[in-house]
């Protein structure tokens, strides 16, 4: 007899807000002062000022897939430690209200989840059945997102550095598969060296590795330029 095809764990038990699949209207006394708040106010401080975030919405919007305040962020209690997720199925990023307190730590949040929405909006990701596309997408955003940025506190020129911010991408994108898939360590570390090079590469939008705060802004800046550029051509 065939036995019933085993659930598929797609880590949306970290998300349990996600389970009940009613997304109900907070009171406005009821969200004032609290978490949630707290969330929309350090989400809308992130899209308006962060250079990161905002050449990575301009290129959304360029691609056709707008992304609004409201429709596309979800701000939640999540279980764990973790701060945020990208769910492919409703298209929206989940900020775990509960475990980000700083507005630092929601702007990298917001970055890393807009570069999990870019991919799903530029590329046909199989997000459930193409771990390869699972780990590409971890990659970039570990890359291009500044979670590995802190290196940036040591001399960029030691000849190390290089070698430290791709360790830590690599890191990162690994733990991100293992938190989110049931896959086993060996199968996941396999995949993301796999893909690394090609997707470690792929600085779309950005056009660079963002090496922190300015180096966004100027990426930023040449973003806007580009048409311009190429009007003069
Ligand atoms: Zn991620």
């Amino acid at each position: 007899m065939e036995q019933p095809k085993q659930e598929e764990d797609y880590g949306y038990d970290l998300f349990p807000e996600r389970n009940s699949a009613k997304y109900k209207a907070k009171s406005i006394k009821e969200s004032l002062f609290t978490f949630n708040h707290k969330c929309q106010v350090m989400l809308q401080f992130a899209m308006e000022t962060s250079p990161y975030a905002k050449l990575l919405l301009s290129a959304m919007k360029t691609s056709g897939c707008q992304v609004f305040k409201d429709r596309h962020f979800s701000c939640e209690d999540c279980d764990g430690t973790v701060s945020g997720g990208f769910d492919a199925v409703s298209s929206q990023i989940v900020l775990c209200q509960n475990n980000i307190r700083k507005q630092s730590h929601m702007t990298r949040v917001v970055t890393h989840e807009l570069i999990h929405a870019f991919d799903h909006c530029r590329a046909n990701v199989d997000w459930f059945n193409e771990l390869r596309h699972v780990a590409c997408s971890e990659i970039r955003a570990a890359n291009l997102s500044g979670d590995c940025s802190f290196w940036n506190e040591f001399d960029r020129s030691n000849f190390g550095w290089k070698q430290h911010h791709q360790e830590c991408v690599r890191g990162r994108a690994l733990r991100s598969i293992l938190a989110v898939r049931k896959v086993s360590r060996e199968k996941a570390e396999k995949i993301v060296d796999e893909v690394f090079v090609s997707c470690f590469n792929d600085h779309a939008p950005f056009g660079r590795i963002p090496h922190g705060k300015k180096d966004a802004g100027f990426a930023y800046r040449d973003y806007n330029n580009r048409d311009r550029y190429y009007a003069n051509l």
